[in-house]
Parts: C-alpha cells; sequence; structure tokens
C-alpha cells in the first residue's frame, strides 16, 4: 500500500519532473508532418519573420491537426517579434485587439493571426471574485506561451524551416494516446478561464479523444463558473461547437459530462425537450453534413432551429390564450429570443435572421393566390424552405407541404400555376398541421376557404392571408 503510493507520488514527480523550459525536440521522421498539409502563407509569414531575425513557428490547433495527419482550417503563428514588429514586416498586417495585441496577416482572403509569445499568468494578475482571470497581457518566452495554452496537444510549435516540432508538455504522447489532457492543475485552469470547459467537450468530440481523468473530473463541479464569463465570448465557443462539423457528437458530449445543466439556458432547453430532439438532431445532422461538404452553414439558421421547439411550445400558449396566429408567433420568438439574448449575447443580425426564419413558417401554409410567389422572393427564402423541410423530416408536420414547396421551388411557371391550382382544391388531411404536441394548432387546417378554429372568438380566418410582419432589416 505504502509502495503503491510512493510509487504514485514518484509517478507523478516524474511527469511533472520533465522540464517544462525544455522541449523535446522532434524532427519529421519522429512527428511524420507532411509539408504539404501546410499553406504556403503560413510558411510565407514564418520565414519573413525568421529572415528578420526574430523567431517564429506554426502553433496550438494547426500543429495539432498537421500531426494528425488532417489539414488545418487555419495558421496561427507564434513569435517573439512584438506586434508593432510584426506589423511592418507585411504589407497588409493589423494590429487589433485592446488587452492583448495580435496581428492579422492578409493575403488576399487569407488570415493569419500572429501571437507574439506570452507570458504564464502571474500571480497577481487581475481576477473576478471567482478567480477568472480578467487582465493578463504580458509578453513572455516560448516555455511561458506554451504553459498557458490549455491542452498538451494544442501547446506545440512548428518550425517549416527546420521542419522541427518542439514539444513541452507531451503533447505528442498524447496525441498518440488519443489523450485530450490540461496543462497545469485542472482546477487552477478552469478556475482561471471556465470556457475551458466547453472546449474540453469541444475536442474531445470532435477529435474522438479520451478526456484523461484528472482533466475530467472537476468539470460537473465547476460547470456553473461559465456563468461569470461574459455572454459574447461563450457565445464565440457555443458557435465554434455547433460549427465544428460534430455538433451532434459535441452535444451528446455535454450532456455525457452532465454539463448541459445550468451550463446554458439554451442547452437546457436543447436537450430536455424531448419532441425537440428529433428536430434538433436532424437539424444538426444537417448542419455536420454541410460542413463536411465545404458548405456554409448560417449560426441564425442553427439557432433557429434549435430553439423551434420552444417557440412551438410558447406559440400554442399565446395562441390557447387568445392571440392570432401571427401575432402568437411573434410573441413565442420575442419570449425565446429574450431569454437568450441575456445569457447568450446572440448578436442582433443572427438574432434578426432567427426571426425571419420562424416567422416564415405560416407563409408556407398559404398555398393559393399570389402568396406562394411572394414568399419565394423573400430574400430568406431557402433558409425558411430548409427549415421547413426540417419539420417536414421530423414529422413535426406533413411531408406533403414540404413536397409541395419543392415541386413549387423547382418547377417552371406552368408547373407553379398548377400546383397553386391544386392547392385551391380542398384536401382531405394535405397541409400543414401544427407542431406536434401543439393541441389546437394540430386540428386546425389552414386552407384558403377554411377560417381556423377560434376558441377565443375573434376571427382568425383572415389570418393565413395577412402578410406575416416579416422583419428584413438585417437581412444580406
Ligand atoms: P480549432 O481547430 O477548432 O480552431 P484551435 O486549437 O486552433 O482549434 P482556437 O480557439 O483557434 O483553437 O485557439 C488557438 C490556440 O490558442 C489553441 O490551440 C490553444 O493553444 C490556445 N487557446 C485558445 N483558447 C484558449 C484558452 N481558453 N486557454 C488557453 N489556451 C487557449
Ligand atoms: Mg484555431
Amino acid at each position: 500500500m505504502i509502495k503503491k503510493l510512493i510509487r504514485k507520488i514518484l509517478g507523478t514527480k516524474s511527469k511533472a519532473a520533465r522540464d517544462p523550459n525544455t522541449p523535446v525536440v522532434l524532427g519529421p521522421d519522429a512527428h511524420g508532418i507532411d509539408p504539404r498539409l501546410l499553406s504556403n502563407n503560413a510558411v510565407r509569414v514564418t520565414s519573413t519573420l525568421q529572415e528578420a531575425g526574430y523567431e517564429a513557428f506554426v502553433v496550438g490547433g494547426a500543429v495539432r491537426d498537421l500531426l494528425l495527419g488532417v489539414k488545418p482550417k487555419d495558421f496561427d503563428i507564434a513569435t517573439n517579434a512584438t506586434p508593432e514588429q510584426v506589423k511592418r514586416l507585411f504589407r497588409r498586417a493589423f494590429i487589433i485587439g485592446k488587452r492583448f495585441q495580435i496581428v492579422h496577416v492578409m493575403f488576399g482572403q487569407d488570415l493569419l493571426e500572429v501571437t507574439t509569445f506570452r507570458g504564464t499568468t502571474s500571480a497577481n494578475a487581475p481576477k473576478d471574485e471567482h478567480g477568472r482571470v480578467l487582465r493578463d497581457n504580458t509578453f513572455g518566452s516560448q516555455a511561458e506561451d506554451a504553459e498557458r495554452r490549455d491542452f498538451t496537444i494544442n501547446a506545440m510549435y512548428y518550425n517549416p524551416a527546420n521542419q522541427q516540432v518542439l514539444d513541452y508538455h507531451g503533447g505528442i504522447e498524447d496525441i498518440r494516446a488519443k489523450t485530450l489532457r490540461i496543462i497545469g492543475v485542472p482546477e487552477a485552469r478552469y478556475r482561471e478561464d471556465p470556457v475551458r470547459m466547453l472546449r474540453v467537450v469541444r475536442f474531445a468530440a470532435k477529435l474522438k479523444f479520451a478526456i484523461e481523468p484528472e482533466t475530467g473530473a472537476p468539470i460537473k463541479v465547476m460547470a456553473p463558473l461559465i456563468n461569470n464569463v461574459p455572454a459574447a465570448r461563450v457565445f464565440d465557443e457555443m458557435l465554434k461547437l455547433l460549427m465544428s462539423g460534430h455538433a451532434l457528437a459535441c452535444l451528446q458530449q455535454l450532456r455525457k459530462e452532465g454539463l448541459h445543466h445550468g451550463l446554458l439556458p439554451l442547452l437546457d432547453v436543447v436537450l430536455e425537450q424531448p419532441l425537440g430532439v428529433k428536430f434538433v438532431t436532424l437539424a444538426l445532422d444537417s448542419t455536420d453534413s454541410r460542413i463536411h461538404a465545404g458548405k456554409t452553414v448560417s449560426p441564425g439558421f442553427l439557432f433557429a432551429s434549435l430553439l423551434w421547439h420552444q417557440v412551438l411550445e410558447k406559440w400554442t400558449a399565446y395562441r390557447a390564450s387568445g392571440e392570432q396566429t401571427i401575432p402568437a408567433l411573434h410573441l413565442a420568438a420575442d419570449d425565446v429570443l429574450d431569454s437568450q439574448t441575456e445569457k447568450l449575447a446572440l448578436q442582433r443580425k443572427i438574432g434578426t435572421d432567427m426571426r425571419d426564419i420562424w416567422s416564415m413558417q405560416p407563409r408556407f401554409e398559404r398555398r393559393t393566390g399570389k402568396a406562394p410567389h411572394k414568399l419565394l422572393e423573400h430574400l430568406r427564402f431557402r433558409a425558411g424552405y430548409d427549415f421547413l423541410l426540417l419539420r417536414c423530416a421530423s414529422g413535426e408536420i406533413d411531408a406533403e407541404i414540404g413536397d409541395w414547396w419543392t415541386a413549387f421551388y423547382e418547377g417552371d411557371e406552368v408547373t407553379r400555376e398548377e400546383l397553386i391550382a391544386s392547392a385551391s382544391t380542398p384536401r382531405e388531411g394535405g397541409g400543414g398541421s401544427g407542431g406536434a404536441g401543439t393541441g389546437g394548432a394540430a386540428k386546425r387546417k389552414r386552407g384558403p376557404r377554411r377560417g381556423g378554429r377560434n376558441r377565443s372568438g375573434r376571427g382568425e380566418g383572415g389570418n393565413a392571408d395577412a402578410p406575416a410582419p416579416v422583419h428584413d432589416g438585417g437581412a444580406e
């Protein structure tokens, strides 16, 4: 028992005894990076800096991806040159950031982020009452820069000139063992910056790495600290998580870590609604596929999907209390956006996009007269239509309505007129119903000749033809 304890202490010691100031240096044979995965511009930046007498390396996620044989989506560069010194060397270079300045170097559309080595968090760096570091902007040595990075696999430096990888924290071993390990004492690192807990989940899901037990253990207890982080930062990290191409896996991992509770109101909503699960799963699945296919994904569409079932629930409640269909939808959207905006710092543009997508939905049920043509001209039609298809696929509404719109969207003028004519004939069982489980809405059929059943006694039939107040303000 005692021997075991001693071994354990020595064992831990030997790991900690790896001198964090002296990196392990790996040559091309040892690390096996394929130099063709490197972007020309990354090499251009490092060689320009080196020719001017500075140190310069590719760093962070790009080195991790190179070691995994994946083409990095962007390249960060770390150097001992100051931002001013970097800026002088490039024609299109911009110093950004107030607290810690970094340099954006542009070549055409390609943007590279050049960061001066940062010093380790000093004990007297200003912190909030929970220990979160508020400002810590000193420059430092490369070893210090490595120490303040989050995970061992994100703290390696690659020099394209001599093709060497510098590894200060055993990142190579962890990459090989597919292990996600935080640098330093996990509790302390999460306290300094609680966003790192979200990053654990994102990387574990994206890379399919196991979370090293000590790295994972404090998360459940410390998760509420995320609430003290400025909403805009949490939102940025959330967006990275959702746009990682592994959104579904990330959300499943959040659930596994018990992180969905209280971490973000959005996730509480998304992961706890039995009715919404199928819809959200489909939405995230299609987002992941789009990202893998190199297509763009709009954050507005993504968040509109994540929160749709919350909107549906409130929409139904407002209608039940006597509001008319369209105003009820807007009230529901207001409630949902308000409750999420505070914690999530949803940018205005994203909020506008979400509202556009939601408020287009009832308009898809109007398939007579000029209404379908008008809707087709809507700036955000494509997003609204894709959203409609998700609703069909999830079983929330009848697939027939999606098929009709696909035929209308793809059809020529003759086909479109025929479709409108067919929609004008009363059908049995066709048309859109309200949301799954939305009670009164499910029973209501909005056809041209039918007034909706109206519990409040206010005429609702006219609603179907009333123009939906779509907010076009922020549309592209
Ligand atoms: P991705 O490929 O998803 O962009 P990444 O590792 O490049 O992954 P970024 O958010 O772009 O992630 O961050 C770049 C690097 O900056 C990381 O690899 C890590 O070294 C460091 N870093 C980022 N965020 C933190 C943080 N919260 N704490 C410590 N280091 C961080
Ligand atoms: Mg990155």
